[in-house]
């Protein structure tokens, strides 16, 4: 429990305490900037994941064209886990709190402080510092320091503080003390960008500093195989074989993982380091060189030392191709929108999904740094428990409860692995498109983005959505014309056909409308249900609504409901919930949503508000949007039929 503590510290830390943050430090009311963290390496993430999911939130500030946001890859990013804040005194002035005085002192550095031994240079009052600063939207934060007397003679050695409009720090002015000379006042122009003059804030104000990041779910790769998975298509193929059945016997008798599988022939792995090489040293010695040496025939294999380790033979190159075969994604046949990205966000889902649910298929034993994999346990898996049905007799109506909203499947998922992770900050606005990201700098001085990750063990409820139940629903609702129908007697063909229509690069921005229909469909009602769940969850499991958060998977399709909250943690909650209190959750979640107090202005207009199916943002995954409880409960013109079954009561 202690460490557990210890990490949710932490994750309080990368969002209030982040490098070049401020913050009050200790009973004299002394501010501090954060200036830099110290740090370890960490690398058992997905990282390929990450990576493209801050490239997805850098292209919506001002500056995404820059570096080092601009064609942002793995490459460049560095990911590290805070274990240290180091700060020092910020801002750098301070004036005597003696009214009589008001005398500045203004240093450099916060060690030429301790010379002041913090009295008044003039009267032997206290100093105190000046609780502002500047900050900038271009992401700049400057101390107000007083300019010099325009007399050489007098220099800094007189300054005061003229604030005699004191609640009015604008009108504040410093001044030289000897001959009256003015000194500057609370604003100047911006150092960093020399654009705009740049007005105080005062310390504590939220405007100071905005943290960027964000928390997912992220599942450990294993880091033995990692290096030679070949990502993209290759790994989502694989990820989709192992979703639709197609890889039991490989899986279950072959006692092969979904890395294992994953990895490149020692052919293509060498290929591609060959190329890497050369790249390399067409770096170091020019691109001719190269060139030349390649024409002149000299073995570059001797000259880059290519290693021989082998790898087993394994069958990805058949599984790739039979997959290929069965699958096609609705980005293969999209046209202009990007195949790489649907394969990168389905394999992420794909594995959390088949991980999450069915625990690592591996000997754990045997695998080293695993620690992180989530531990499932099914609703079959707990009701074939007999003492457990014996203490809670009510579960044997679970499953026929939870097929009452068309849950087909659920578990309860232990040890899921969330990573927070922030990769910078912006001050001045809270508007992305008017603000410059800055990127922290390195800890270590290298030319690499870092990126703060913190990994936290965290508890979900899994539901699997009843495929064939959501097929007739979208049948009914005449939104099928036009496409094939699958057979809803068959999980494997309902299964691709999801895969097949859901187009999940719709749903990369979740701030822009979803522009195909079905997928907009699809996402809107697991996005209903999801909300409908979850804001009746937490008066269930004694969580804090703002501390369970959802990940939708329309492809599967499922939903993720697990215990996100950074302030306070309450390991349990997930587990009593779906242990003992489904069947109240359930009642209540379809009674909740038949009405909403701004009805029939909410029922006719969008289907959802604060009132009824909103979460916080913090809660939400896509700003709420693509919510709409007539897809639950039907609308009273006829023209959408209810998902869930209205005669519960
Ligand atoms: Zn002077
Ligand atoms: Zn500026
Ligand atoms: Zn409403
Ligand atoms: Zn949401």
């Amino acid at each position: 429990m202690a460490d557990s503590e210890m990490k949710r510290g932490l994750a309080q830390v990368m969002y209030r305490f982040g490098p070049k943050s401020l913050f009050d430090y200790g009973r004299r009311g002394l501010s501090m900037k954060v200036s830099r963290w110290e740090t370890d390496k960490v690398s058992s993430l997905d990282a390929n994941y990450v990576a493209e999911q801050i490239a997805t939130h850098a292209s919506s500030f001002r500056n995404d064209d820059e570096d080092p946001w601009v064609d942002l890859t793995v490459e460049d990013v560095d990911f590290r886990r805070p274990n240290r804040v180091v700060g020092s005194l910020y801002p750098l002035t301070m004036y005597c709190q003696n009214r009589s005085c008001h005398r500045v002192v203004s240093k450099k550095e916060p060690s030429h402080f301790v010379y002041t031994n913090g009295e008044c240079p003039e009267c032997g009052g206290e100093l105190r510092q000046l609780a502002f600063v500047l900050v900038h939207d271009c992401g700049n934060m400057m101390s107000i320091n007083p300019q010099p007397c325009s007399n050489p003679d007098h220099g800094y050695d007189h300054i005061y503080l003229n604030k005699q409009n004191i609640n009015d720090p604008l009108s504040w002015y410093f001044y030289c003390g000897e001959c009256g000379d003015f000194c500057g006042n609370m604003s100047k122009r911006c150092t960093k960008c020399h654009k705009e003059r740049v007005y105080f804030r005062p310390i504590a104000s939220n405007s100071v500093y905005y943290s960027q990041g964000d928390v997912l779910v992220n599942l450990p790769i294993d880091q033995r195989y990692s290096d030679d998975i070949e990502y993209g298509e290759s790994w989502a193929r694989i990820l989709m074989a192992a979703h639709l059945g197609d890889l039991d016997d490989v899986v279950e008798e072959g006692g092969k993982t979904y890395e294992e599988l994953g990895r490149m022939t020692t052919d293509e792995r060498d290929a591609k380091r060959r190329e890497k090489q050369i790249e390399d040293l067409k770096e170091k010695v020019g691109a001719e060189q190269v060139e030349k040496m390649i024409e002149s025939g000299v073995d570059l294999g001797d000259v880059f030392d290519v290693a021989e380790d082998t790898i087993k033979g394994s069958t990805r190159g058949e599984v790739v191709e039979e997959n290929r075969e069965r699958v096609e994604l609705p980005s293969q046949r999209g046209g202009d929108s990007d195949v790489d990205q649907a394969y990168s966000t389905l394999s992420h889902e794909l594995f959390t999904y088949l991980r999450s649910t069915q625990g690592y298929e591996g000997n754990l034993d045997a695998t080293d740094g695993m620690e992180r994999q989530p531990t499932p346990l099914s609703l079959d898996g707990l009701l074939e428990q007999e003492d457990f049905l014996e203490s809670n007799p009510e579960a044997e109506v679970y499953p026929e409860k939870l097929q009452k909203v068309n849950i087909a499947s659920a578990w309860v998922v232990d040890n899921l692995p969330l990573l927070n992770y922030t990769f910078g900050f912006t001050r001045d606005r809270p508007e992305r498109s008017r603000t410059d990201l800055q990127p922290f700098p390195h800890p270590r001085g290298e030319d690499s983005t870092p990126v703060y990750v913190d990994q936290t063990p965290s508890e979900a409820i899994v539901l699997q959505v009843d495929r064939s139940a959501i097929i007739e629903w979208l049948d009914g609702k005449g939104s099928l014309r036009g496409v094939e129908r699958p057979d809803t007697d068959d999980e494997s063909d309902l299964k691709e056909w999801f895969l097949e229509n859901v187009d999940t690069n719709e749903l990369r921005d979740h701030y822009s409308p979803i522009e195909d229909d079905l997928t907009r469909e699809v996402y809107t009602l697991l996005h209903s249900m999801s909300h409908a769940l979850m804001r009746t969850a937490s008066g269930q499991c004694g969580l804090d609504s703002n501390s369970i958060s959802e990940y939708v998977m329309p492809s599967i399709p499922a939903i993720f409901l697990y215990a996100s909250s950074t302030e306070h943690f309450s390991l349990g909650g997930m587990h009593t919930l779906f242990k003992t209190r489904i069947h109240p959750w359930v009642d209540e979640t379809i009674a909740d949503v038949q009405q909403c107090v701004y009805d029939p202005v909410c029922e006719h207009e969008d289907g959802a508000c604060h009132a009824c199916l909103h979460m916080s943002e913090v809660a939400c995954e896509s700003a709420n949007g693509n919510l709409d409880r007539r897809y639950l409960v039907g609308d009273d013109r006829g023209r959408i039929p209810a998902f869930w079954e209205a005669e519960y009561v």
